[in-house]
């Protein structure tokens, strides 16, 4: 359901083109929600999943911290009021001047997942913090983030013995079960590896004091997902089991839990078409698509809720594709999406569950669209 804001919003300002609309009531109610589930640990916000300065600053006065993967993004969350105590650059793959130019900002959090990422740190922002990244298999996960970041936890051990010996300070292990996870367990797998590192260097002197448990947890799409609460308890559950009774300081980096489902995107049917009359599949293109917004419907991976004027109408089977001249720019084909068939040009629709990873993936200005214009209510 679009808020009776959103729709306000669009009633008194009538913005033209299709647009983004984040409801500012639901990001507060989801930190709340993070906060009760997980009562002794930090949050930092994801800045990557929306980095609209009202979101940084909503969060910046409820309380938040800030995860963020970039100089720019490390400047907005100081831009919206957070101290540099509160962010962490957690990319774990950083130019050498940029990790200067964190540092002399006051950054003194950083990812690593390898030796050599150790030393530009200790090059560059001598005696911070550290934390490194094991892999996850990202199972269950919509959205896996794959190998691409993080090492296997034998490594981990030698990555924080190096940064310790280079005077830095090994400070905790990190991971991310994937995004969009709704297997409760994963947290429990990844656990099981941070606890081992967290012994082994105990054993050589080393006293490790932070797990970053990452993000993954997930918004509601079409299907229901689990709720802040049950992920809260399975997470303390694994903690216990895997920790004891010396449960070690705790961050989680949630982005798609924190915003997804306040972000109501506003479209226009442009066009509604066969191409054989025979066909028994229509296609139906919007005014935006995978290049100005819609990009994790990449091979199917997310598949939003749609709400039209005319639903409860006979639906049917559509290929809903994007404006632009890409033969890439089409969202649901392999599985194709049920709409309406009175659904015709011009019609308004709203896709739901849009607030994360849709604006900061919109194109610049691809075939002359640009990018999708985004409001907070
Ligand atoms: C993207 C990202 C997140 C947020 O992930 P969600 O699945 O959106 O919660 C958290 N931490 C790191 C390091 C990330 O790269």
């Amino acid at each position: 359901m679009v808020t009776q804001r959103v729709v306000d919003f669009l009633k008194t300002r009538r913005p033209d083109g299709p647009c983004l609309v984040v409801d500012l009531d639901i990001v507060r109610e989801n930190y709340g929600n993070f906060e009760k589930a997980l009562p002794q640990s930090r949050i930092f916000y994801a800045v990557k999943a929306n980095p609209a300065p009202e979101i940084l600053r909503l969060l910046v006065s409820l309380g938040s911290s800030f995860d963020t993967a970039s100089v720019a993004e490390i400047e907005m969350a100081l831009e919206a009021g957070a101290t540099p105590e509160r962010i962490s650059f957690g990319n774990t793959i950083k130019k050498e001047k940029d990790i200067a130019r964190a540092h002399t900002l006051g950054i003194n959090l950083y990812a690593v997942d390898c030796v050599e990422e150790v030393e530009k740190i200790a090059r560059t922002a001598p005696g911070a913090r550290v934390f490194c990244r094991v892999l996850t298999d990202g199972a269950g996960a919509e959205w896996p983030l794959s190998r691409k970041f993080g090492c296997v936890p034998a490594m981990a051990v030698d990555v924080l013995r190096h940064a310790q010996k280079l005077g830095l300070e090994a400070y905790g292990v990190s991971f991310h079960v994937g995004s969009q996870q709704t297997d409760l367990t994963a947290w429990d797998r990844a656990l099981a590896d941070v606890a081992q590192v967290f012994d082994i260097l105990a054993k050589e002197g080393i006293t490790l004091k932070m797990v970053n448990m990452g993000g993954g947890f997930p918004t509601r799409y079409l299907k229901d997902v689990p709720t802040a609460q049950s992920y809260g308890m399975a997470i303390f559950d694994a903690l216990s089991r895997h920790f004891g009774n010396r449960i070690p300081e705790t961050i989680i980096e949630p982005g798609r839990g924190m915003v997804g489902n306040a972000g109501f995107l506003r479209t226009e049917v442009v066009l509604v078409s066969k191409k054989a009359d025979n066909d028994n599949l229509r296609w139906v293109y919007l005014d935006v698509g995978k290049f100005n917004g819609l990009a994790e419907t990449m091979d199917e991976a997310i598949r939003y809720p749609i709400m039209t004027g005319r639903d409860g109408d006979e639906a049917a089977p559509c290929i809903l594709a994007g404006p632009t001249c890409d033969s890439a720019d089409v969202m649901y084909e392999k599985t194709p999406y049920p709409l309406p068939l009175s659904l015709t040009i011009g019609d308004e629709l709203f896709i739901l569950g849009t607030g994360a990873y849709t604006t900061t993936y919109a194109s610049v200005a691809f075939n002359g669209f640009e990018p999708l214009r985004s409001y907070c209510v």
